[in-house]
């Protein structure tokens, strides 16, 4: 593992101006691409200074997005486990009902310091659309979402939302119709109309510089979480965990306490077990590979193609992951555990009856891991990222599996 020295200064070594960590992460472009994404590149390295655009987002998270979303101790949980104490940092609360939105307000402004009209994207459950549809809608910029057409028949809600808040939803009808073909269709968008329109990546994942920008514009949740536990505790947690699709909740919490004594997990989705193929645990089982233009872990054939993945969450089913999270991994920093698909319907169920708060399926998976955690360790602390809430997942659990009558706690 790194020393805790080469720790402290991580964040500004970390990515080089290539954006590399380690052997990850760059910018596998078509070459009409490439200046686009210098653009982009350089004018976030200078606006990301200014104290314009620092004050405006400040203000935009705290009139428009409520923040700083708490950090709320659960007692009754932490006393069913046993004698761990687990916290959450409640992102649930945060407008539209996730973390998505810090990076896509942080995208949507520096696309109107750009002079763009224009913000492009693609999306797969909805999640990312309707963030990145509310931010168009704030800066009154046109939105265009790229959508498979069989996502957009599943997430008819998320579709509805979208086309409230005045976007534009795009269906793509080639392939198999859902998230890899709408990157390459958003892809193709862009690359139209580059001059007047800007791309918005909905993780830390993609070419050089989203995996750093959407790490900055989510790292507000590690810095509020770490000063608010501080100040309700007198310490620090001993452990702070989250779940892990493409990373960007992840990095927001762990970005903080990098350089601090304290365990840091990321939760990766394990489906319906490591045996049956059935997960999306690019960490765990993955190996390096490029896919959507940066290099990371990934889940792939031996041709190299991404395998088919899975997760009860759909937020968490895709193939690769941000190229800082295999970094970290690499170095021993953050250690990448799993949950199954069963595991997180589970704390699903134990936070909504024992605390009344209904998690986006997402987020049960990181809190799985604790309350695994809590029950074989009966001492410390955690704090969990509560990346969503979970109205949006109710009917489909529901259906499934009722309203967890089976679960006493
Ligand atoms: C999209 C989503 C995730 C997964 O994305 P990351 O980039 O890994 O954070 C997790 N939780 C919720 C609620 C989401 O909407």
């Amino acid at each position: 593992m790194t020393n805790h020295r080469d720790l402290e200064t991580y964040g500004k070594d970390f990515p080089t101006p290539d954006g590399r960590f380690g052997r990850y992460g760059g910018a596998y472009l078509p070459p009409q691409l490439v200046p686009a994404f210098e653009e982009i590149s350089n004018a976030y390295e200078s606006i990301c200074h200014s104290a314009k655009f620092i004050s405006e987002l400040r203000r935009i998270r705290k009139e428009f997005q409520g923040r700083p979303t708490p950090v709320y101790h659960c007692e009754r949980l932490s006393n069913h486990l046993g004698n761990c104490q687990i916290y959450l940092k409640r992102e649930d609360l945060n407008h539209t009902g996730a973390h998505k939105l810090n990076h896509c307000m942080g995208e949507g402004l520096l696309a109107t310091f750009l002079g763009k009209k224009k913000l492009i994207a693609e999306t797969g459950a909805g999640q990312h659309g309707v963030a990145l549809a509310t931010a168009a809608a704030y800066f009154g910029l046109e939105c265009d979402v790229y959508m498979g057409e069989v996502d957009i028949a599943k997430q008819a809600p998320n579709v509805t939302r979208m086309r409230m808040l005045g976007a534009n939803v795009i269906p793509v009808t080639h392939g198999l119709r859902t998230l890899k073909e709408a990157v390459d269709a958003a892809f193709e968008g862009y690359l139209n109309e580059y001059e007047t329109a800007i791309y918005c990546i909905g993780s830390v994942v993609g070419p050089h510089p989203f995996p750093k920008m959407v790490r900055d514009f989510q790292a507000v949740v590690g810095h509020e979480a770490r000063a608010q536990f501080v100040e309700m505790t007198g310490m620090l947690p001993d452990i702070a965990c989250a779940c892990v699709g493409g990373g960007s909740n992840a990095m927001g919490l762990f970005t903080a306490f990098l350089a601090d004594p304290v365990r840091l997990v990321g939760v990766e989705p394990m489906g319906r077990g490591p045996k049956t193929g059935d997960h999306a645990a690019s960490i765990t089982f993955g190996s390096p590979g490029v896919l959507h233009g940066f290099e990371s872990l990934l889940l792939q054939d031996k041709q190299g193609e991404p395998l088919p993945v899975y997760s009860i969450a759909s937020g968490l089913d895709y193939p690769s992951v941000g190229p800082e999270h295999a970094y970290l991994h690499e170095i021993g920093r953050v250690d990448y555990e799993s949950a199954t698909d069963a595991e997180a319907l589970e704390a699903f169920f134990m936070l909504s009856k024992l605390e009344g708060i209904i998690p986006a399926i997402e987020s049960a998976h990181a809190l799985a891991w604790a309350i695994r955690y809590a029950r074989q360790n009966k001492t410390g602390s955690i704090l969990v990222n509560l990346s969503g809430r979970g109205d949006k997942d109710i009917d489909y659990v529901f259906e499934n599996y009722g309203c967890g009558e089976e679960f006493v706690f």
